[in-house]
């Protein structure tokens, strides 16, 4: 049968490669008027039935901070998911291309974005599992939104998906994802002081010259991420508290949004 969230593929106009990623190769298209960007998924790298079951939960996600799915194309394969265009592309990149020219209130205003997104799908009570700035894209009017949520579920490769692995994401992980891989709200919290800190950083790696063992060892030791040169107090005191051992002691996105509102409104 075929699905309401099914995109037509005589609808659907492919253009240039603008990039590729766990699935595959993300193409730059048309839909319906729209610009487009168009993830072509590898059978050998998704569960596929399994996505199709879940993409109609994640096409009713909908906010002005989430980097929309607008459909599903499994007609053919490889399946394509069909997603809003984000003209600036990955944030970590677009952080490194404007290094030394961000203000203040840019960077602030990046992580309200982000926190604003990330309440949404806290009140929706959907879980991230990889949030990070290479999982936000900026659009055309400068505005990050989350992307990419929920996705990792549907990763086959095993050296992604265990934390014990090479490609498993140790420096944006809890330290209770990397133990148990109990994942929560709360765990997408930590992973959002992490991307704080990137913000701050200008986009560069956390934890660069150390390997995932010594990144486990350091927080088992109780150490943290260094307050980036450009974050103020205010802000760093906000990563610290994303950073709390205890799931129960880190805010709510909910809570984040609102301090960091209050900080830019002074
Ligand atoms: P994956 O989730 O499969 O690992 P990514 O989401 O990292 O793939 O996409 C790879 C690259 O494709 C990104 O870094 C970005 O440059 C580009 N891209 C992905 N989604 C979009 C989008 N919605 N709009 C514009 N560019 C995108």
């Amino acid at each position: 049968g075929r699905y309401q969230w099914e995109v037509d593929p005589e609808e659907l106009i492919l253009g240039q490669e603008i990039g590729s990623g766990q699935f595959g190769l993300v193409l730059e298209g048309s839909w319906r008027d729209l610009k487009v960007a168009v993830k072509m998924v590898r059978e050998e790298c998704m569960s596929d039935d399994e996505f199709k079951e879940e993409a109609r939960i994640m096409m009713r996600l909908s906010h002005s901070k989430l980097v929309q799915l607008y459909g599903v194309c499994t007609q053919h394969s490889p399946i394509c998911l069909v997603f809003e265009y984000m003209e600036n592309g990955c944030l970590t990149d677009y952080l490194r291309e404007r290094k030394g020219s961000l203000s203040q209130d840019i960077l602030l205003g990046m992580c309200l974005d982000v926190s604003e997104g990330m309440a949404y799908l806290e009140m929706s009570n959907f879980i991230h599992r990889d949030l990070a700035a290479r999982n936000c894209l900026v659009s055309k009017n400068n505005e990050v939104k989350v992307s990419d949520f929920g996705m990792t579920r549907f990763v086959l490769d095993d050296q992604y998906t265990s934390s014990q692995c090479s490609k498993f994401p140790v420096k944006w992980s809890a330290p209770e994802v990397i133990r148990y891989c109990k994942f929560s709200t709360k765990s997408d919290v930590w992973s959002f002081g992490v991307l704080m800190w990137e913000v701050y950083n200008e986009g560069r790696l956390p934890y660069e010259n150390r390997t995932n063992a010594e990144v486990v060892d350091s927080l088992n030791a109780g150490l943290r991420l260094l307050k980036p040169r450009l974050a103020p107090d205010s802000v760093h005191l906000l990563m610290e508290w994303c950073w709390k051992e205890k799931p129960d002691d880190r805010p709510t996105f909910g809570l984040l949004f609102h301090e960091l509102a209050s900080l830019s409104d002074a």
